[in-house]
């Protein structure tokens, strides 16, 4: 009896299967989108017919699709209907009121001293707590001359001409008011097996800057342009330096970049310079550390697939499987997570220090917002922040594009917290679209992910075989 009514329940389920057309998104029926667009996103048997508010929906092969459309202010309404059934969405666009307030900036009478109350305190070339504007990170107990305040930021005098902003929120008033500049006592440098260091003792603490700064070369084999690292550049504010109050010092660079580490020790301002290892060209991951983390996770699902299935599951395979070519071919290969389990930002970045890893590989799968519902981007795109990760993303791309055959949705710069931290070389790859149904097919297909993943490994590969090019 039991069985008959699984029996039942089954042929009932597939049923609904065949005649409703499935919605992954809008995840509900009753939606609220604050974008001009949206998309529909789901699966449908490729045979029957499908259209919304009577508009016929391409559905790939494999049944997946993808259907954007415009949306008016108020309930916009949407039939979705194929020879079976019809389902109704009904999807809000509310009016945001645009008039957003003016600040302006405010300049203090008197600087007041703050210091900064975390680590990983970001200073900021401009008030806003997003894009590319990050000039340092700072530890905790930095002091800082704040001169005035715009919004949720305070503006900071570095130098006599030199500023930058830091958030409110992670500052706090100094105890003791004391805006007296700090003397250098010493500096001296030390080679060590796997790294340069450069100690500069001071007599406080005082915010400084560190960044490799980059030259263009075009004549690479592999990838159309190298943006490489030339030397390192440190500045050190409110030192006791006339007549701007900064302290200018360039390191050259001795070894092919593979992370650096700026950080205070004391009063100590300790600069770590990793060498890049000797590279057997036979075998370049010989040796080679390295974390791949797959994106996501438990229940961070990343982004869902037109058929349904989890970006964190599509990330987990390929990264199991890079990581399984990467162990053949003589690398140390750390994995972030396993299994289905969430795991946070800051903890795969941690890690990856704690581990000292060379290389840190990000895995994902991309997903467009609703206001770009009409965009062309589709294929594969590799992300890098530090800059002397740049040619390791190229490296990369260039397989995926040119191996794995995926669309060029380029090599971009963006400020992502797992490729942010400059002790090792990082990236972060969304091999395809898993919104988009022809992408979606090849990513569910595990010998694709097996090619995805030696095609990322061959762009590793690469990329170390030319360090010393
Ligand atoms: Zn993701």
């Amino acid at each position: 009896m039991k069985k008959l009514k699984l029996i039942l329940l089954f042929l009932i389920l597939s049923a609904t299967a065949t005649y409703a057309a499935n919605i992954v998104y809008p995840g509900s029926t009753n939606a609220t989108i604050t974008a001009p667009t949206t998309f529909f996103i789901g699966n449908e048997n490729p045979k029957s017919e499908l259209t919304i508010n009577g508009e016929k929906v391409k559905v790939h092969k494999s049944g997946g699709f993808l259907h954007p459309v415009d949306l008016e202010y108020g309930i916009n309404t949407f039939e979705i209907s194929n020879q079976y059934e019809t389902k109704i969405y009904k999807i809000t666009r509310p009016k945001i009121d645009k008039t957003i307030k003016k600040y302006s900036p405010i300049t203090y009478k008197k600087p007041i001293l703050y210091v900064t109350s975390a680590d990983s305190t970001p200073l900021r070339a401009t008030p806003y707590a997003s894009g590319l504007n990050r000039l340092q990170n700072l530890q905790k107990d930095i002091p800082l001359k704040i001169v005035g305040e715009f919004n949720e930021f305070y503006k900071v005098q570095l130098a006599r001409d030199d500023f930058a902003w830091v958030a409110k929120s992670r500052v706090k008033k100094a105890t003791f008011q004391d805006f007296s500049p700090a003397g250098i006592i010493s500096i001296s440098e030390n080679e060590l097996p796997d790294k340069y260091t450069y100690k500069i003792k001071l007599s406080k603490k005082v915010p400084f800057t560190f960044d490799p700064t980059t030259i263009y070369e075009t004549n690479s084999k592999q990838a159309h342009y190298h943006e490489r690292v030339k030397d390192y550049h440190l500045t050190i504010f409110n030192v006791n330096s006339y007549p701007e109050n900064k302290f200018e010092y360039l390191i050259d660079r001795k070894t092919p970049p593979f992370g650096y580490k700026a950080s205070y020790n004391k009063n100590d301002l300790i600069i770590e310079i990793k060498k890049a290892p000797i590279i057997d060209k036979q075998h370049p991951l010989k040796g080679i550390k390295v974390m791949v983390d797959p994106g996501h996770g438990g229940y961070e699902n990343g982004t869902t697939g037109c058929l349904g299935h989890r970006e964190k599951d599509i990330n987990l395979a390929i990264a199991q499987k890079l990581k399984n070519h990467l162990q053949k071919a003589g690398a140390i290969v750390i994995m972030s997570r396993v299994k289905d389990v969430p795991l946070g930002l800051s903890e795969r970045v941690l890690s990856a220090q704690e581990n000292n890893v060379d290389i840190f590989i990000s895995v994902h799968n991309n997903a467009l917002p609703d206001s770009a519902a009409y965009s062309k981007r589709i294929g594969a795109s590799t992300y890098y922040y530090n800059l002397h990760s740049h040619e390791l993303a190229e490296f990369i791309q260039d397989r995926l594009v040119n191996e794995l055959g995926m669309n060029n949705d380029k090599v971009r710069r963006e400020s992502f917290a797992v490729i942010r931290n400059p002790q090792t070389i990082a990236v972060l790859v969304e091999v395809g679209y898993l919104i988009k149904p022809e992408d979606n097919a090849k990513l569910l297909n595990s010998k694709f992910q097996d090619k995805a993943a030696i095609a990322i490994m061959h762009g590793l590969e690469n990329y170390l075989n030319d360090l010393y090019e």
